[in-house]
């Protein structure tokens, strides 16, 4: 009896080693599995953040004294000169809050432009397109023209309207986008840009917000004074109670107000409330990527903006981008005042109701003297 215990026991003994072994080994399996997986995703990660453009606009030759960095033949390399910044870039970390939610955004702005548009009433369509325009002055004649550039001043009762429409366009308060376009502007095409567009249309489009911004943006940002937009009570304010504001109008105002003729407010809140939004983001993003990759350099052709009337249509006269970089304290981002630039006439029309004063213009000879001196068209090369 007492031996057959014994057997019994070391039996169990044995199986029990041999579960525990068996276990192991599937965990280091696994464990292997993912740190391979792992490697692979991060590798795949970088090369989709940090590709640099395939066609850069501008064939910009990298100086003599980087002849030592790069191994390919610098009269052919079809890189600008802050490529070689690629090579030291941290891998980029990805906030995948934002990834969601710019996902979910542009599902449901997908489905309500295929389904639900069409059962609008015409009312509310009309009411959308308002919306856009007025989404869209926020942006331009409000965070861009006035408080990032201060290429004008404008009186309180339209600093107010401005504030209340750049809240509408959800796109961080003024004080966070004047902020980052004065960088942007400082920095252009290096990685202290916020969108630096030579790391490809994705990242200057969208790309930027889905990570964590490069070290040397929030560096450079410290290089710069931003104390002006405080003094503004609007930004104060605006920033104070940006999240309460923000659900005010950008979402319940743009839903609710369809319902006084009889709209549904899910159709309102899905077309007139998220599809206006996400169409508004695309529209301001392609000024970041489209407009600094495609179009023409009559101002200056050693820089990446261009001159493109196709993202200046949507984004009420901002694609006038070669002009813009070169001259951006000019109030009509354009050589051409009117010309598909429906922000201008605002501006425009708001000066003649007094709202607006000291608007800042270039001088025709200015203009035309830089054109000669560095415009494509006198460039051949
Ligand atoms: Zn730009
Ligand atoms: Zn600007």
């Amino acid at each position: 009896m007492h031996t057959l215990c014994t057997v019994q026991s070391e039996e169990h003994i044995e199986a029990i080693r041999e579960s525990v072994s068996f276990c192991a080994t599937v965990f280091r399996f696994c464990v292997h599995g993912v740190r391979v997986f792992s490697r692979k995703l991060k590798s795949l990660t970088v090369e989709s953040f940090t590709m640099a453009p395939k066609n850069p606009v501008m064939n910009v030759v990298a100086s003599p004294e980087d002849a030592g960095t790069l191994d390919t033949d610098l009269e052919n390399t079809p890189y600008p000169a802050g490529y070689q910044q690629e090579q030291k870039r941290p891998p980029p970390q990805i906030v995948w809050r934002n990834v969601m939610l710019m996902c979910l955004l542009h599902l449901v702005s997908v489905y309500a432009l295929l389904f639900t548009v069409w059962k609008c009433k015409m009312y509310t369509l009309v009411w959308t397109v308002f919306l856009y325009f007025l989404t869209g002055l926020g942006i331009t004649a409000g965070a861009h023209r006035l408080w990032a550039h201060r290429s004008y001043k404008a009186k309180l009762p339209l600093r107010t309207f401005l504030g209340m429409c750049q809240t509408m366009a959800f796109q961080n308060d003024i004080y966070d986008w004047a902020r980052d376009h004065r960088v942007h502007h400082k920095f252009s095409e290096t990685d202290a840009d916020p969108h630096n567009a030579l790391r490809g249309f994705f990242f200057a489009h969208v790309g930027w917000l889905l990570v964590k911004k490069h070290p040397d943006v929030c560096e450079s940002g410290k290089k710069l004074d931003f104390s002006d937009l405080m003094e503004d009570p609007i930004v104060r304010i605006q920033r104070k109670f940006y999240l309460p504001f923000v659900l005010l109008f950008c979402f319940i105002i743009p839903s609710y107000v369809p319902t006084y003729w009889g709209e549904s407010a899910m159709n309102a809140y899905l077309v007139c409330g998220l599809l206006r939004y996400c169409l508004n983001l695309n529209a301001t993003w392609l000024v970041n990527s489209a407009a600094h990759m495609w179009g023409q350099h009559p101002y200056d052709y050693t820089i990446q903006p261009a001159e493109n009337p196709f993202v200046t249509t949507l984004a009420l006269g901002e694609g006038w981008h070669n002009y813009h970089h070169v001259f951006p304290n000019d109030y009509r981002t354009g050589e051409f005042g009117w010309r598909i630039n429906p922000t201008s006439i605002f501006i425009d029309v708001m000066a003649w109701f007094g709202q607006v004063t000291d608007r800042k213009l270039i001088a025709p000879n200015v203009i035309l003297a830089r054109k000669q001196r560095t415009g494509e068209n006198n460039h051949c090369d």
